[in-house]
């Protein structure tokens, strides 16, 4: 294994936000660790909106689940924040420099998981084939999914190794002493949900 150094190593996949204040890495071997799905439920889509993201109705939003450790920001983590659809809802981080949205995580750091979207990479190719479509709409039926068992599966072996080896406390995304999120969530009214995927 490579050891741990500040900058990133070779071959690493970079991502950014749109405007490039916001910017970071994953290691090489992380996307193979991760697991390339579509989401299709109405919370991603109703991020994407929200932010003024082209509509994924029809592809579902192209994420990348990893343990946060994997995820290192180089510059512009002052711009990291936070958004909820409802005040139970899942964490949905965006770069507030430019409103590009950026991961979602649970509300704890004791879950150690994040999803990163393919789309800050300029090549979300290399991120690996998609091994999962989730929440896919079906008329007058729930929706369905594809692949699921075995993205739950290498899902559940990350957070795993993620908790026994102590890394879940290397987090972008939370104060691990406190607890605290790095950013205040601003969480939508029912209101504003509803307009954006009802419109
Ligand atoms: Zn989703
Ligand atoms: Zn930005």
């Amino acid at each position: 294994m490579s050891s741990p150094s500040a900058s990133p190593a070779e071959g690493a996949l970079r991502f950014a936000c749109a405007c490039g204040a916001l910017s970071g890495h994953i290691a090489p071997g992380s996307a193979r660790q991760g697991s390339r799905i579509h989401c299709h439920c109405g919370d991603c889509r109703a991020v994407e909106l929200h932010h003024g993201c082209p509509d994924p109705a029809g592809t579902g939003v192209d994420l990348l689940q990893l343990n946060p450790d994997m995820v290192k920001i180089d510059q512009g983590a002052e711009h990291l924040s936070l958004l909820q659809l409802s005040p139970r809802g899942l964490y949905r981080w965006y770069a507030g420099c430019c409103g590009t949205p950026l991961f979602n995580s649970p509300r704890t750091a004791k879950l150690p998981f994040i999803a990163i979207r393919a789309a800050l990479f300029a090549e979300p190719d290399s991120l690996g084939k998609v091994i999962a479509r989730t929440f896919i709409p079906k008329k007058g039926k729930p929706p369905q999914h594809k692949g699921a068992a075995r993205m739950t599966y290498k899902l559940i072996g990350r957070m795993l190794s993620a908790r026994l080896t102590g890394r879940w406390k290397q987090t972008p995304l939370f104060d691990t002493e406190t607890g605290a999120p790095v950013a205040l969530p601003q969480v939508l009214t029912k209101a504003e949900r509803k307009a954006l995927t009802n419109a």
